[in-house]
């Protein structure tokens, strides 16, 4: 019996190995599968071979080495984030976050947890206290400065024990120092608190992070992308993040794509050197530098600055006081008050092959932009360039024209909406509002809408990185407690499959790489995405709960929901 059940097993391993040889990788069977291809948007089951979509269809599906049963499951092409500053959100989900902090029991809770998770030894840093505090307190409440919540050594020393502390509040006018950091940075202070010069030189003596710490934020920011159903990121980190996603590549544990733009205009130099160019004569049509899991060739940089420092630039003065006009941010520090070397650099890294995303907030900055690409196309040549307007945030009604048949790429944050709707009417009055996050506008306009969420923020909140919390903003442009009842200007509102699309193919346009991500079509990469809720029939304050089931990348479950693995 025994020899009998080997010859049986042996059999069955030949009879196996030859079927499987002809066979797909993968099916997904039993989905509901959106797959964001308008002349197939509906199908079944999808299968896979060598990290690719090889085929999609409905009906009966055929065989595979391996099944994956979707359950009838919402089933999407894996989110593509279009701006997101990961060793950031690195850092705040393993160093410290205390951005809705403002009492003492938070404040000694959240600096315990902070030591507890962190190797000994490494540094307590930024926390960005009080933010919240300051954003309930209203600009009103921005001038109250001494009923803030301020912290003292006293209440954490013993709780941080081996790690030195120097944690900031939000607007990093105050830090806050343990005895440990004290004594290593030679500081006497009998409350810990720092402010100015003496804040400023402490921060200077920091050690740069080991590598095993950054290495480690680096991982816990890739587990944060996986669960959430995002497949690429588009990060604007510093460039030694680099060496953290080749690391983990080299180890085959890097569990999403990453585009990655250098972020100060100076870099376009660097970037022609090592060839972080656009392909311009790919005969399939322009692609970026890189291969499969890293790619290159858009620069960040800055035109304005952000309206809640009243720096973003408007044609007219702010609603709610008389400042005078903000100077230029052009390229942030490195060439402020100077737009003609802006341009300038400009028009250099574009002729070079470079792709420009540019930050512009107000509605003279985005104008501006409109007019740089106007330049652009006399001084190298019109082209499919798609020119990225970050944040696209306050368009004027006389520029909506101008983004007709250009490919112009409206790199917008809709989780924004949810956030800024509380005091941007007070800051820039009504009628400007019209044109904030006017994603229904820009779209018709002919702008491609590519959305992303920021992640993790500015010094004053936080970003989530779920995909759903920006498709439900701009669906209903409500925040997430559903104000106002029919949202914030609803004539902005946008469809689902709208959100989706700009979350998807959207997002990969902007970077050049549609012809392999953002649908669900043979050929193109096999990343995917599968959530417990159906978007389609369920009202968008569920989506806030939605859950990734699968999140698939290169053909491979790199995440899946805890109750399917337990
Ligand atoms: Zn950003």
């Amino acid at each position: 019996m025994k020899s009998l059940g080997k010859i049986i097993t042996f059999l069955i391993i030949v009879f196996s190995c030859g079927g499987l040889e002809n066979l797909p990788d993968t099916v997904l069977i039993n989905g509901k599968v959106w797959t964001g291809d308008e002349n197939q948007p509906w199908a079944e089951w999808v299968t896979i071979e060598n990290g690719r979509i090889l085929e999609v269809g409905s009906g009966q599906p055929p065989l595979a080495a391996k099944v994956i049963d979707l359950n009838g499951q919402l089933t999407l092409p894996g989110f593509n984030d279009s701006h997101i500053h990961l060793a950031s959100a690195g850092h705040l989900l393993l160093n410290s976050n205390l951005l809705d902090v403002n009492t003492t029991s938070g404040f000694i809770k959240q600096l315990k947890l902070t030591a507890e998770r962190l190797p000994a030894g490494s540094w307590i840093t930024r926390g960005d206290w009080g933010a919240y505090e300051a954003w309930s307190m209203g600009s009103e409440g921005l001038s109250r400065n001494n009923q803030y919540f301020t912290p003292h050594r006293a209440m954490i020393d013993s709780v941080t024990g081996n790690h030195p502390v120097l944690v900031t509040r939000y607007d990093r006018s105050q830090g806050l120092a343990n005895q440990l950091a004290l004594s290593i940075l030679g500081i006497e202070s009998e409350s810990g608190l720092l402010t100015g010069r003496e804040l400023k030189e402490a921060q200077a003596l920091i050690p740069d992070k080991p590598y095993a710490q950054r290495l480690a934020e680096t991982k816990r920011a890739l587990a944060e992308i996986r669960k959430f159903g995002v497949t690429t990121v588009q990060d604007m980190s510093a460039l030694d993040q680099m060496d953290y996603y080749q690391y983990l590549r080299d180890r085959d544990s890097l569990t999403a794509r990453i585009n990655f733009s250098p972020s100060r205009l100076i870099d376009y130099k660097m970037m022609i050197d090592k060839g972080w160019v656009i392909d311009w004569h790919n005969p399939a049509g322009p692609l970026p530098a890189g291969d499969e899991w890293f790619v290159f060739g858009t620069i960040k940089t800055h035109i304005d600055g952000i309206m809640g420092g009243r720096t973003a630039r408007f044609f007219e003065p702010y609603s709610d006081n008389s400042m005078e006009m903000v100077e230029w941010r052009g390229g942030w520090r490195e060439f402020s008050k100077d737009l003609d070397l802006f341009k300038s650099m400009i028009i250099s890294a574009d002729s070079a092959g470079i792709q420009l995303r540019i930050h512009a907030i107000g509605d003279e900055a985005n104008s501006i932009l409109l007019d740089i690409l106007d330049t652009l196309d006399v001084a190298n040549g019109a082209k499919d360039r798609r020119f990225r307007l970050v944040h696209a945030q306050v368009i004027s009604d006389s520029d909506m024209p101008r983004f007709s048949g250009r490919n112009i790429i409206a790199e917008v944050q809709p989780y924004h909406v949810t956030d800024d709707m509380r005091w941007m009417e007070e800051r820039i009055g009504y009628e400007r509002c019209k044109g904030a996050y006017a994603f229904k506008s820009l779209n018709e306009a002919g702008s491609i809408l590519s959305f992303g969420s920021d992640w993790p923020g500015t010094n004053a909140s936080y970003y989530p990185i779920n995909p759903l919390y920006g498709i439900y903003a701009a669906v209903t442009r409500q925040t997430l407690q559903g104000e106002p009842e029919n949202g914030w200007f609803p004539e902005q509102k946008i469809t689902l499959e709208d959100a989706l699309r700009a979350y998807t193919y959207g997002s990969s346009f902007s970077a050049f790489e549609e012809s392999r991500k953002g649908t669900i079509e043979p050929g193109k990469f096999a990343d995917i995405t599968v959530l417990d809720t159906d978007l389609f029939v369920t009202k968008p304050e569920k989506w806030l709960y939605a859950n990734v089931v699968y999140t698939i990348v290169d053909g491979k479950i790199v995440y899946q929901q805890r109750s399917l693995v337990d």
